[in-house]
């Protein structure tokens, strides 16, 4: 696939993923002005480039192309372009067209490869933590098992076209006030196949193809996040003329989790800790996808700050190592205090000269000291 070559649309225009639509357009407008041909003449590196920003404008502009582009890269563009003529996933949605565009009609006559199906997979972030394994149903189309895709009734093969002697292709003319055109249309007859089955295979009745509904098994490893691609080779619609499958492409989805949110290889989840133990510290329970573990809080630790636990975040695809959990302390100051804690808390306010009601001297007086006695 050429897609894996192609430079990202965001770099291409030299603007931040989180551009406005308005902050695109710009980058645009001064690129396309810069790199145009008529401005470089003799300069073949000047069209490329303006190619190359027109295209990514042409994605990034539009903000329904922009946002599946967000998700699937490159393999989101030609989303349009893919048109009707199939649907057995009708109910996957839109974006899932990307995936089936790959096929494209001009050669209809040499062997052609399969279209690519896309599948939309969603897991709880614990199976993509741990890794796991899916059985799939989809709908896909097959060559017919008892004519091998040909269509033809075995021992009857399909025959040369007559109207357009194999070509596929016929002449038409056209006369017109302007003149005579002559040009190549596809030929009604064959469809541009250049054969025509004359003895149906009764399975297809002539076909070649037939939809099928499969069961197929899918490993996932560890560590997928949301918008993993996973290629199953082979597992998308039959060639046509003996041309190979195509790919089945599984998106992984995840799931919101209750407790952690994930940042790349990294989770994040916040932890009640009491006003008290934040101040004297202590060790606490915390849970992770794999159980709970002891974590220190140090004494003083202050509402927000982030505890690190290495290695409880989620694993690397293909690599040994993992990420690592992040804990956001969250300081709960209790609403009711019995007659006992109030003693000892106005006590505690007493040493260390905290203000408390309506005395508000000590807080301005510190106020003062802070900006010099001169302010
Ligand atoms: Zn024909
Ligand atoms: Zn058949």
């Amino acid at each position: 696939m050429s897609a894996a070559k192609k430079r990202d649309y965001y770099e291409v225009l030299g603007v931040s993923r989180g551009a406005s639509q308005e902050e695109i357009k710009k980058a645009f407008r001064q690129l396309a002005r810069k790199h145009h041909p008529d401005v470089n003449p003799g300069d073949p590196s000047a069209e490329e480039k303006f190619k190359e920003i027109n295209e990514a404008y042409e994605v990034l502009g539009d903000p329904e192309k922009r946002a599946a582009y967000d998700r699937f890269g490159h393999a989101a563009s030609g989303a349009r372009e893919a048109g009707p003529g199939f649907d057995p996933f009708s109910g996957l949605g839109d974006l899932f067209e990307a995936f089936f565009g790959e096929a494209q009609p001009q050669a209809r006559r040499g062997p052609r490869r399969g279209r690519n199906l896309g599948y939309e997979l969603e897991l709880d972030l614990e199976d993509a933590y741990k890794g796991t394994t899916v059985e799939l149903e989809l709908a896909r189309e097959e060559n017919c098992p008892l004519c091998d895709g040909t269509g033809a009734r075995i021992g009857s093969p399909p025959r040369t076209c007559r109207r357009c002697g194999g070509s596929g292709r016929v002449e038409t003319v056209q006369n017109t006030l302007l003149g005579r055109f002559v040009s190549l249309q596809t030929c009604d007859r064959c469809g541009g196949e250049g054969r025509v089955v004359e003895d149906p295979c009764p399975e297809c009745r002539g076909a070649g193809r037939a939809v099928r509904r499969r069961r197929i098994e899918v490993t996932v490893p560890p560590g997928v996040d949301e918008g993993t691609r996973l290629r199953l080779a082979g597992e998308g619609e039959a060639g046509t003329r003996g041309g190979p499958p195509g790919d089945l492409y599984v998106v992984i989805k995840l799931r919101p989790h209750r407790i952690f949110t994930r940042r790349g290889r990294d989770l994040h989840c916040e932890l009640e800790v009491g006003m008290a133990a934040a101040a004297l510290g202590g060790e606490l329970r915390v849970p992770t996808l794999d159980g709970e573990v002891t974590v220190t809080v140090p004494p003083g630790t202050q509402p927000g700050a982030v505890l690190r636990v290495r290695g409880k975040g989620m694993p690397v695809p293909g690599r040994g190592d993992r990420g690592d959990l992040h804990v956001r302390v969250k300081v709960v100051v209790p609403r009711r205090l019995t007659q006992r804690q109030r003693e000892l808390l106005e006590e505690f306010a007493r040493l260390t000269h905290e203000r408390t009601g309506e005395s508000g001297k000590g807080f301005f007086r510190r106020v003062v000291d802070a900006f010099g006695p001169d302010s």
